[in-house]
């Protein structure tokens, strides 16, 4: 195809004649499409009904240990769950904690406690204006959590293979910068995995603050949807070189393996933080759900059990982003007003337009019957400097619904280009 950039202007014009029409038609069909958010599909929740089903509850509600699930109790965890998720994540039991059903939960209370009883130095809250990094584009809700406690957000640049290291290096020579959000695994959005390399740079990152925290949120761990799928090194093992194990707090949760709003959460942390987060446990809680524990164990049985499931998980969703991939490359190669990523695993593909078209591109379809995640949503304070990123979010809708609804958005990319060249 004929780069956009490259076209005369009677040629954009007529073009832009041809484009309109098209777009009047998909308006008139009066389409109602919503890829705003990653929802796990009914069909994958069809997964794991079995797990509620399940009357092995009823009839032997205790735990490996000979617990009482049903009844108070057990801060950190049932035995089954702990030993699943520490032979998924390749971690050792006593540094697992099991948490409710949500991991951004987790993640939220500990920079609350960070606030009010620091990591290592003053309360967070008492050292005046503090500062996270994050890598950029991300996840709006840990842009959130920043705002919410009135943390200064820096961007970090995000490179194909983990966040500008350089950048970052040089960000934390300031003592103010406390801590950084990061997806290492099929980022949200980009669908990026930090390489071996840029792990272990981490591990051996040496910040100004001596109570500084990398927030390092696995949520995709195991949510390969192909079969080259990436590898994330064990940043627990990366940091036994440098002894810096204290620095890093992984979460991760069953959100989009078993439900997301009925799964379970984990932290994995140093035995000095896991102390940490377990006085501030009992202040807070006698103890999360353990049916839910005993159910997932049960159901999973081991962490072989797990990955088998999400063959299943990757069955419903590769036909989906191929579905959006494919359309992408037909309809927009050549033109030279895109670029997107075609992630080996996660819940996103990650588009970026012509600069200073998001906005209009997401405004054209909401117009034409398909809701996008807003533009500007994969940036802190919802500013994305270049007007460029768009998150597509393509688990929920059926597959043939994706692909009337991903051509309504390349219509619209290519509609939102025309204008802004002829703008020229
Ligand atoms: N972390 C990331 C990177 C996510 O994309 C999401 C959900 O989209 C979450 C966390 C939310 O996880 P949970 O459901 O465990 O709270």
């Amino acid at each position: 195809m004929v780069s956009l950039l490259k076209m005369p202007k009677n040629e954009l014009e007529s073009l832009q004649n041809t484009l309109r029409d098209q777009y009047e038609d998909f308006k008139a069909k009066e389409y109602n499409f919503d890829m705003t958010r990653g929802k796990p599909s009914s069909d994958q929740l069809d997964l794991c009904n079995e797990m509620i089903k399940d009357d092995s509850l009823y009839n032997d509600p205790k735990s490996s240990n000979g617990i009482d699930c049903r009844n108070y109790g057990v801060l950190d965890g049932i035995p089954e769950c702990k030993q699943l998720f520490a032979e998924l994540l390749d971690v050792d039991e006593k540094n697992i904690i099991i948490g409710g059903n949500s991991s951004l939960n987790l993640m939220f209370d500990y920079v609350s406690q960070c606030m009010t009883h620091g990591s290592g130095d003053l309360p967070w809250a008492a050292q005046g204006r503090i500062k996270f990094a994050c890598p950029v584009p991300g996840y709006d809700r840990h842009f959130t959590i920043c705002e919410h406690f009135g943390i200064e957000i820096v961007n970090v640049p995000m490179l194909d293979d983990g966040p500008d290291m350089d950048f970052l290096a040089d960000l934390v020579k300031d003592s103010s910068v406390k801590g950084m959000f990061c997806v290492p695994k099929y980022s949200n959005p980009e669908g990026k995995t930090f390489s071996d390399a840029a792990v272990k740079k981490l591990a051996a990152l040496k910040p100004a603050a001596k109570d500084f925290r990398v927030i390092w949120d696995n949520a995709y761990c195991i949510h390969d949807l192909n079969a080259t799928p990436d590898n994330l090194i064990n940043i627990f093992d990366a940091c036994k070189e440098y002894g810096s194990e204290d620095m890093f707090v992984e979460f991760a949760s069953t959100s989009k393996i078993s439900f997301p709003g009925s799964g379970i959460s984990v932290i994995v942390a140093s035995d000095n933080n896991i102390d940490a987060i377990k006085k501030r446990f009992f202040a807070q809680t006698i103890g999360y759900d353990k049916l839910n524990q005993l159910r997932h164990a049960r159901f999973f049985k081991n962490a072989q059990g797990v990955r088998d499931h999400m063959k299943k998980h990757a069955q419903i969703l590769y036909p989906k982003f191929e579905a959006v991939t494919s359309a992408l490359e037909k309809e927009l190669t050549g033109l030279e007003i895109a670029s997107w990523n075609k992630p080996n695993g996660g819940y996103f593909v990650s588009l970026n337009a012509m600069d200073g078209c998001a906005k209009r591109i997401v405004e054209l379809c909401k117009q034409a019957g398909l809701v996008l995640t807003p533009a500007g949503a994969t940036y802190p304070y919802k500013n994305d400097p270049n007007d460029s990123n768009i998150r597509i979010a393509p688990t929920f809708p059926p597959v043939e619904d994706l692909k009337v609804a991903v051509q309504i958005l390349c219509l619209c990319m290519k509609l939102a280009a025309v204008e802004k060249l002829l703008q020229k």
